[in-house]
Parts: C-alpha cells; structure tokens; sequence
C-alpha cells in the first residue's frame, strides 16, 4: 500500500516526526507497539526498513514515525528527503512488541527514537486503564528529549504514569538525571519483580539491559525488546 507524506517536523537534531496517510484505507488499524515496513528501490534493490508507529491508533487513516537520520544509511537519508505529498510504500502493520498482560504494571525502557512504541502505546492506553507504567528516556543531550513535553503532562494528568528521563551528556546547569537509563533500573523497578520490562533502541543497549534484569531475577518472558540495529 500508499502512504503519502502529510508533514515532516524536526523534533530534536538529526531527528523528524512524520505523519502520514494511507489515501486507501479510510482507517489505518495497528496495535500500539507494532511498526510498519518501508519499501524503496535504490540503486535498482529494493530495500526494506522497519519503523515503529509513535501514533495511538485513531479513527483516521494517518500514523506517526519518529526517525533518525543515520547519515551513511541507504533508506533513512531518503526518507528525510520527502516533501507533503510525496509517497513510498510500505507494508501493513506487524509486530509483536505489544503489551502483553494487560493490567500488569509495566516498565518502559528507551533510548533514542527507541521511544516511538513507548509513544504509542502511552497515548493509547493511559486513559483507557489504570494499569501503572514508568518510562525511562535516555539521550545524550537535553535538545534530544523528544516530546518531552507530552511525557510530562501525561505525568501530571495521570498519576499512574511516571516519566525518569536521564542524559548521558549533561550540561552544568542540568538538575535531572544523569548517567545512562542502565544507572536508573532500581529507581524504575524497585524490589518488584511482577513487572513485564519493555526495551527498545540500540542492540548495545538492549543486550545490557537485558542481562542486567536477568540477573535481577526477571523471567525472559517478562523482558520484551525491539532492536533497531
Ligand atoms: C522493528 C524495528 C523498528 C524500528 N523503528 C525505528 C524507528 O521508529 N525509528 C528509527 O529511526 N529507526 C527505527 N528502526 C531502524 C530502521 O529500520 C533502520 O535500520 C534505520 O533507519 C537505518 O536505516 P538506513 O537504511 O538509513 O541505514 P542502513 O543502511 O540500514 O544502516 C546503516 C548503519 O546504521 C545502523 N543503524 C540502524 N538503525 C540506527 C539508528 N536508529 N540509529 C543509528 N544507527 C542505526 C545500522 O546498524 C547500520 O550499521 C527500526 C528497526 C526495527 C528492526
């Protein structure tokens, strides 16, 4: 199928929000979590890349992308290119890095636009159930805090919501937290070990958060990640 590009919004350096539309479909159906694929012929290959949804499904036929230009990637440049009414192709929704048990209180751990799912699913679900999430936010500087300012309402609107952002690279006057999201586990889980731990952006750091909670005493089951490289 179509999307065509509605707008693009740099949101933090290197990093664009997208809208787009599906002119065929009157309502474009997702689970919050999932991605869609995009196609491109470059260079006569067709090259496939996988992007999380940031949108909340809604009763339109439109979906949000969060993306970072990876500068010596082959699709992402091209995809920075677009201007309104551009179109490329992609393929329905997939994608099982959904919520699981719904009720179960749940942490969410994100690095770089490793955060679209988070958006998803946060936008969906947080007056639809009283179910308690935390999200821990790590960037390097304080511009790369995407909807920063979303995430804090949400935690002033809904007391079961708790955001931690953290900055690897803070400046002096920086009075938040510091250090990469691995430092601040034990702040976002506690002793509590009846929490599913939801992990998204780079392999670096999915592999060692994952190990971490392993060690902490988390089940496999219980730890549900999305790698981005
Ligand atoms: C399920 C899934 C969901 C994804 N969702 C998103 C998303 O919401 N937003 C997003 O920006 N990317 C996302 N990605 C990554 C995306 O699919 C591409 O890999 C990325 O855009 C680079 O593609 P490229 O063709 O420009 O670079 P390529 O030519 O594929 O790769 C260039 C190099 O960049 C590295 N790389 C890949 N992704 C990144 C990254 N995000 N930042 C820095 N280096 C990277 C790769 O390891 C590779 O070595 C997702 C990946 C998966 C598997």
């Amino acid at each position: 199928m179509e999307a065509k590009l509605v707008e693009s919004t740099e949101i933090a350096p290197l990093v664009r929000h997208f809208v787009f539309e599906v002119p065929e479909v009157e309502k474009f159906s997702f689970v919050p979590g999932q991605f869609v694929s995009v196609n491109r012929m470059i260079d006569g290959k067709k090259i496939t890349r996988a992007y999380s949804i940031a949108s909340a499904p809604s009763e339109t036929n439109r979906f949000e992308l969060c993306l970072n230009l990876v500068h010596e990637g082959l699709l992402s440049p091209k995809l920075f290119e677009m201007r309104p009414g551009e179109g490329i192709e992609i393929r329905p929704p997939l994608g099982m890095f959904v919520l699981r048990n719904p009720g179960r209180e749940a942490v969410f751990i994100a690095t770089g636009t490793g955060i679209a799912p988070f958006r998803s699913i946060l936008k969906a679900q947080l007056h639809e159930t009283s179910q308690p999430f935390t999200l821990v936010f790590g960037v390097r500087h304080e511009s790369h805090l995407m909807y920063r300012e979303e995430f804090e309402e949400m935690a002033r609107r809904f007391p079961h919501f708790r955001f931690l952002p953290t900055l690897s690279r803070p400046p002096h006057t920086w009075i938040g937290r510091s250090g990469h999201v691995q430092k601040h586990l034990h702040e976002a889980i506690e002793d509590r070990r009846d929490l599913d731990v939801f992990l998204c952006g780079l392999k670096l750091m999915v592999d060692d958060v994952r190990n971490i909670l392993k060690e902490m005493g988390f089940d496999r089951k219980q730890i549900l990640f999305e790698k981005y490289d």
